[in-house]
């Protein structure tokens, strides 16, 4: 042993404490039915226990939360401190204890000696204790300080947006176009991976700090934009990326395809699509896992993913994200086909019937991803009652209207370009989340929003006034002794 570090890896149980799952036959026709099962307190603390606090893990975190930190607390049987360090950077411990692409795990000092400390599942361990995070967050008395900002979207971005402002007594009025908040945590991500309890807990504690909410309210068409320019301090827009984008594949006309976003979307609203006994999801990502799972789970007997790349080259991939995301929907009869291109839809009675598609090759061209190319000749089909295509969206600003629109600049893939205080190129509109960012995940909008709570508050001209800047997001709070920026400082 040649140092300290060593000394206590020795002392500690390597094996990472196993994290059960419900059987997929109870799950599979289950909304309600989480696939994984919550840590015991023997357990959480057996496993909480393994960490050595390197904190390396943190340096992977967008939000960059005090991963080292909060498990240490809850390896000592703290779970109130957990939540009270997790909130320093995220209002959101049990939702993102489920969901998040835990990019963390994957860099844990332990990935290859007994497996990456489950700190996703330790987070929603300690957060699933509490009902009321009020009860242990010495949250500061709010005092109007004079100023209101105005939040479009009410996903996460947005309400992380919201909660920190409105904590420092900032003024906050909440815009959302839908019946619900939430955003994709609401209209994407089914309720089997995060319950609609999950939601309502943590959402519900940010609406309780007064912040004034709006929903089927949508700018552009019920409020308009100048409106909200001209009548509030400044302007936070967290409106992701809600314009779906079909492939237009000939047939694309007939019943029974949508996409994955209205599907999903009308799902968690309630409504109970007749999806028939096979379905065929177009895509690769999340949103193609979500839509087959959610098939599976509306009595599909058969569902099928066609992608057109290899298997390593699936969105998110690299990743144990990626992994398990594929591992559970295997397991819950879903099929993969790889490297295949669909060319047609074929109706009966105007109502899809199936689909026609072709096999690719993989082609190297220089350095970049092999290519796709369809080998032409062989034309294969798939019989489908139902088509899903979760071919990805797009932002749309079209609510700023001409002139604005003018003023807000782009990257060229579309994102909004913001400065490092989180501001666009319109004095006074900030902006974050998958509008902004290209990680297009929840903990990415959330670090967005910290950014920009932060920028706003500075903006306004109010850091004198906060009421303890404790409360205030600790953005980017190990960059210091990151080597990148020590290269560049
Ligand atoms: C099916 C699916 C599964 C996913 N799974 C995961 C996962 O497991 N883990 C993960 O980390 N990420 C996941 N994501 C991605 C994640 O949900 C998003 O990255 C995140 O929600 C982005 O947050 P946001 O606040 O930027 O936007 P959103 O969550 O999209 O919220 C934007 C909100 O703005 C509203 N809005 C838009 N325009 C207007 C307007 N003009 N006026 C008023 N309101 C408006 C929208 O209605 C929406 O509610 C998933 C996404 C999908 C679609
Ligand atoms: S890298 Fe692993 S061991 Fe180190 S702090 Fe993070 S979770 Fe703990």
């Amino acid at each position: 042993m040649n140092s300290a570090i060593d000394q206590r890896l020795a002392l500690r149980n390597f094996e990472r404490v196993k994290i059960s799952h419900e059987p997929p036959e109870k799950r599979i026709h289950s909304f309600t039915v989480e696939p994984l099962m919550e840590y015991t307190d023997h357990e959480g603390i057996a496993e909480a226990s393994r960490c050595i606090g390197c904190n390396i893990c943190t340096q992977s975190c967008p939000a960059s939360l005090d991963i080292g930190g909060y498990i240490r607390s809850t390896a000592v049987g703290d779970p109130a401190e957990t939540i009270r360090i997790v909130f320093e950077n995220l209002p959101f411990p049990a939702i993102i204890g489920r969901v998040c692409t835990h990019n963390c795990e994957d860099i844990c000092v332990y990935n290859d000696t007994g497996g990456p400390i489950a700190i996703r599942h330790l987070k929603r361990y300690a957060a699933d204790k509490f009902d009321d995070y009020g009860k242990i967050l010495d949250m500061p008395k709010r005092k109007f300080i004079g100023k209101k900002v105005a939040v479009i979207g009410g996903g996460p971005a947005g309400l992380t947006t919201a909660y920190y402002l409105a904590i420092q007594g900032v003024a906050v009025t909440l815009f959302e176009a839908r019946p619900e908040l939430g955003g994709f945590m609401k209209q994407g991500i089914p309720r089997y991976r995060l319950p609609q309890e999950v939601l309502d807990k943590e959402i519900g504690f940010i609406t309780n700090l007064g912040v004034e909410v709006h929903t089927n309210t949508q700018v552009g068409k019920d409020v308009k934009f100048e409106d909200l320019m001209a009548d509030y301090d400044a302007v936070f827009m967290g409106i992701g990326n809600h314009k779906a984008r079909m492939t237009g594949t000939p047939g694309s006309d007939a019943k029974n395809i949508m996409h994955a976003t209205e599907f999903l979307g009308r799902v968690a609203y309630g409504e109970k699509i007749n999806v028939g006994n096979t379905v065929v999801v177009i895509g690769g990502g999340f949103t193609a896992n979500d839509s087959s799972r959610v098939s599976m789970r509306l009595g599909a007997k058969k569902v099928y993913i066609l992608y057109r790349r290899r298997e390593v080259d699936r969105p998110g991939y690299p990743s144990s994200n990626a992994e398990e995301e594929m591992e559970e929907s295997i397991e819950e009869n879903v099929q993969y086909m790889w490297e295949v291109t669909p060319f047609e839809y074929v109706s009966e009675n105007g109502k899809v019937a199936g689909v026609k598609y072709w096999e690719n090759e993989m082609v190297m061209e220089g350095r970049g991803r092999a290519k796709p190319v369809p080998k032409k000749e062989k034309v294969l089909y798939i019989p489908a009652d139902m088509v899903i295509e979760a071919t990805g969206q797009e932002s749309d600003f079209s609510f700023l209207g001409e002139d604005y629109l003018r003023q807000l600049r782009l990257t060229p893939q579309g994102h909004v370009i913001v400065n490092q205080n989180g501001m666009t190129t319109i004095k006074g509109l900030f902006s974050g989340g998958d509008s902004t960012n290209i990680n297009r995940d929840l903990i990415t909008a959330v670090r967005d929003a910290d950014i920009a709570a932060v920028g706003i508050l500075n903006y306004l001209n109010v850091m004198d006034q906060i009421a303890d800047d404790k409360w205030l997001p600790l953005v980017d709070r190990w960059k210091k002794y990151s080597p990148s920026a020590a290269i560049k400082s």
